[in-house]
């Protein structure tokens, strides 16, 4: 591995990252329905979901049965609807793979599908034993997280996974290219016979907001995002914050969701210090899109905050204690929120990587 890392060439790699995610989000109506149509003849089922409450309602018309099913879930968020109905029954993973419960669904999310051949990519799934034992699978594709090319395959994996772990590769991936099959067992099945059926795969391809934020120029690049969270490791805010309900980037996407923009979580959650720009391996300019958000919240907050949040960034190149107590009053000492968010913290810098750098000044 260190021999390889020394060959790497970073920025080579981050650029043709950029402008492969460029080409897929800039032109992604066109591609979205080329995709579609790729899985349909390769025999997947294909449904598009606006929304949480539309990808809830077409889930319980494609459950196998009316009234109880057994769903093994394997995804980030849950929708809550599912914790409170009849219709399903939660089987945890574990369970499954010990053959200790059956399930009849696995309800699993894709990382990336690839236009170009059709596929779907899964990383470290906490299922992947469970594919062959339970006879259907959904399974979840955000529409931003397509790629063009296979060939671009590579590369992403190698940068989501380095900026996780400082692995090369993810620990598992699991490639979909067609419906699968599983072996199951039948009462007239003589000794090393075995039949193999076909696991319908069913995609939800997931809007969720995505199209709301395509239609801002600035904004639309938040897309690029390959979900490394790497910028949610640097963040000042989420590593001090009890609930850490967004990283840098989430707090973007979440607030182009929201029907009145969250100007209130903005400023509390964002400092604009950057330190999540250059640890991006996609480049995305993550305060300006938060600074963008602000511009476009305009009514409620003065514009010429944004611009005292730009200055933020000169905070991280100050050492001394008392400059930074000047800084601080000439800039935000208007803004109450922001001036008591400074006081409450634990230690005079918040910026996590100035003081990996140097340790013996904090
Ligand atoms: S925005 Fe954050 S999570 Fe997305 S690719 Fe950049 S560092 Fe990773």
């Amino acid at each position: 591995m260190e021999e390889i890392s020394q060959n790497v060439d970073m920025d080579f790699i981050k650029t043709r990252a950029y402008i492969a995610r460029h080409s897929y989000i800039e032109n992604m109506e066109n591609k979205l329905a080329a995709f579609e149509k790729r899985m349909l003849n390769k025999n997947f089922n294909v449904f598009w979901a606006d929304n949480e409450a539309s990808l809830v309602e077409l889930v319980y018309q494609l459950l196998p049965d009316k009234i109880y099913n057994k769903v093994c879930f394997d995804l980030p968020h849950i929708p809550e609807e599912f914790n409170n109905t009849k219709k399903i029954k939660k089987i945890p993973i574990v369970e499954v793979e010990n053959g200790k419960q059956s399930a009849s669904v696995l309800f699993t999310q894709a990382d990336f599908g690839v236009l170009e051949t059709g596929t779907l990519v899964l990383l470290n799934k906490r299922s992947k034993n469970c594919f062959n034992l339970i006879p259907n699978i959904f399974i979840l594709l955000d529409i931003s997280k397509l790629i063009d090319k296979i060939s671009d395959l590579e590369m992403l994996l190698y940068l989501k996974s380095y900026s996780q772990n400082q692995e090369f590769l993810p620990e598992d991936v699991k490639i979909i290219n067609r419906p699968i099959k599983r072996v199951v067992k039948t009462k007239i099945q003589q000794e090393g016979e075995f039949n193999m059926q076909d696991v319908p795969v069913t995609i939800f391809l997931y809007d969720n907001g995505v199209t709301e934020i395509l239609k801002d120029n600035i904004l639309r690049t938040s897309l690029y995002c390959i979900d490394c969270g790497k910028c949610r490791t640097v963040c000042p805010i989420y590593q001090y914050e009890k609930s850490k309900e967004f990283s840098p980037i989430e707090l973007v996407k979440a607030n182009c969701f929201a029907r009145n923009r969250i100007t209130g979580d903005l400023f509390s959650r964002t400092l604009l210090c950057g330190n999540c720009v250059p640890v991006c391996p996609i480049q995305i300019p993550i305060t300006d899109l938060l600074i963008r958000e602000m511009e476009l919240s305009k009514k409620q907050i003065p514009s010429t905050l944004a611009k005292i949040f730009v200055r933020r960034k000169k905070l991280n190149k100050m050492s001394k204690p008392f400059q930074r107590y000047f800084f601080l009053r000439k800039l935000y000492g208007k803004n109450k929120m922001l001036l008591s968010y400074f006081k409450q913290q634990p230690s005079t810098f918040f910026n996590i990587k100035w003081l990996q750098e140097h340790p013996d000044d904090e």
